[in-house]
């Protein structure tokens, strides 16, 4: 039975390739996974085995209930993830945080793919788009995708860029702006298509506050780039908030920070000094954006300059800045729900390509991917998983959960002139503002009324149960043929 199945090909042997040609051979279903090291290196890679870290060994917290990461884990546990299963294997004493010991973790997952009788290991690169006679395909090639995929892909795509700098913005959970401060409008109370002319959350600040910010924007610590990064060069569009701060006192003032066309209704209609801008960042409005505050100063200096901003004093962050290189597909546009590409439906995506960020978020597309392309196979198609579980939430993410950008927040490219889409969908670590709001619970477990900071964490709890709920109503109908 097994031989007249025809195999699934997998490009690229990292977090998600490894997790996806797992998922497909635990399904029944032959694969073989193409990985081009050792022929072909990559500029982080530093060993030939299959799911290399290549930074740091740590998968975050690994506490399913109050923390997205952790959720994301335990969804992934039972699911019966590979690379889960190898880092608890291989796990390192680490406080909450899943912190596994590398080399032990890539061996045990290259160790468990080569022994077991479905999954094939080619090592070489695909040059290129795969050969027409593979029908079903993943692409899981990562941020460091070699050149001539990378060239293949964009073609095929038509899109005008595949790699470049990301320019990360920090992104705020809605819940830990002050409105009290902050208000919501357009500049110039313009609707624009879409929108209600109170589009975007203003954050004012005086003269005295605007200096004090600049001086710690300047004094802040700063990340250094990385040697293969800093030969990339970067666009006047999206430069970091510091270096333009550093090109002059009032550079920030008269460009991502201009306060025309705004009103403070808080103080009589004032117009502010200056203003941050925030622009909703997700379908469900529980997370928002900084406009054009991409930033390379050390995280922990951004949560301590940003909050400085009035209104933003309590933010907590979703997500916080940084500029890198990397490699992704704008997917809202270019992938289906399955994650397979519109345009040529036998090659699905996953991982860091996909537009997720992180080990474990990679990961996690891999094991959909695995087990979306091994239930096709078999002729019985399936949904991926709701949105209300960390694994759903991230499908929704990269296919559609994404606002794109107006154009007049969208700077020009310097070559072209004109807009650059990728730019408005950026990479994102899974976090409890991706999940649909869920009402805070009134009581706890033992009837107590829960107050101030305790409805937080029993709304991220609450969350995470109704998560686990719904992913096994979509194990117990999704299965299909796996052993898990
Ligand atoms: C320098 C750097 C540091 C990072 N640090 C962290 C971190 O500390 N923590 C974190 O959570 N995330 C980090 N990331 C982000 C990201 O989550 C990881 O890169 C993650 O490994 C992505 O998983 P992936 O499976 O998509 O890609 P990868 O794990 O990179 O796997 C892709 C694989 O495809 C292979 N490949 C590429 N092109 C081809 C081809 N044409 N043919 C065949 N094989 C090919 C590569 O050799 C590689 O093995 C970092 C990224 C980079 C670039």
């Amino acid at each position: 039975m097994i031989e007249t199945i025809k195999p699934i090909h997998v490009i690229g042997g990292g977090l998600a390739g490894s997790e996806a040609a797992w998922q497909i051979a635990q399904a029944g279903v032959p694969v073989i996974l193409h990985e081009m090291r050792p022929v072909q290196a990559t500029a982080a890679h530093k060993t030939d085995g299959l799911a290399e870290l290549v930074c740091s060994n740590s998968f975050r917290s690994d506490d399913w209930e109050n923390n997205a990461v952790g959720l994301l884990h335990e969804e992934m546990r039972r699911a019966g993830s590979l690379i889960l299963a190898a880092g608890d294997q291989h796990k390192l004493p680490a406080g909450g945080a899943l912190a596994v010991d590398r080399d032990g973790f890539s061996a045990e997952v290259t160790r468990r793919l080569s022994g077991h009788p479905l999954v094939t290991i080619a090592r070489g690169e695909i040059a290129g788009l795969p050969p027409a006679e593979w029908d079903s395909v993943i692409v899981a090639t990562g941020p460091l995708t070699s050149p001539a995929l990378s060239a293949a892909i964009l073609e095929r795509t038509g899109e005008t860029a595949l790699s470049f700098f990301d320019a990360i913005a920090p992104v705020i959970h809605a819940e830990s702006i002050d409105l009290s401060i902050a208000w919501k409008q357009s500049r110039y109370d313009k609707a624009g298509p879409g929108g209600t002319g109170a589009d975007y959350l203003n954050c004012p600040m005086n003269k005295p506050e605007y200096e004090a910010f600049i001086d710690a924007l300047l004094a802040a610590e700063k990340t250094a780039f990385k040697e293969w990064e800093a030969s990339t060069p970067y666009f006047d569009g999206c430069l970091p908030v510091e270096v333009m701060a550093e090109r002059g006192r009032d550079t920030l003032r008269f460009g991502p920070m201009k306060p025309v066309g705004l009103a403070n209704p808080h103080k009589g209609g004032e117009r502010p000094y200056a203003v941050v801008q925030l622009r909703q960042d997700n379908a469900l409005g529980t997370l928002w954006n900084m406009v054009g505050f991409q930033t390379k100063m050390r995280h922990g200096e951004q949560v301590r300059v940003l909050r400085m901003i009035p209104g933003l004093g309590q933010a907590e962050f979703a997500r916080l800045g940084g500029l890198h290189r990397n490699t992704f597909l704008n997917s809202p546009r270019l992938l289906d729900r399955q994650l397979r590409l519109k345009a040529e439906p036998r090659l699905r995506f996953a991982g860091q390509i996909t537009g997720v960020e992180g080990y474990v978020e990679s990961a996690a597309i891999g094991l959909l991917a695995g087990r979306l392309a091994a239930a096709e196979r078999f002729g019985r198609p399936m949904e991926a998983p709701p949105a209300t579980t960390a694994l759903g939430s991230l499908v929704n993410h990269i296919t559609g959960g994404h606002i794109v950008a107006d154009e007049e927040t969208v700077e020009p490219s310097e070559e072209s002139g004109k807009s650059r889409g990728p730019q408005s969908f950026q990479p994102m670590n899974i976090n409890y503002g991706l999940l649909p709001p869920i009402e805070t619970p009134l009581v706890d477990e033992q009837g107590r009324k829960i107050k101030g900071k305790d409805k937080t964490f029993a709304r991220k709890r609450a969350a995470s149960r109704r998560a686990l709920a719904d992913l096994a109503a979509w194990l117990a109908t999704a299965t299909g043929g796996h052993t898990t």
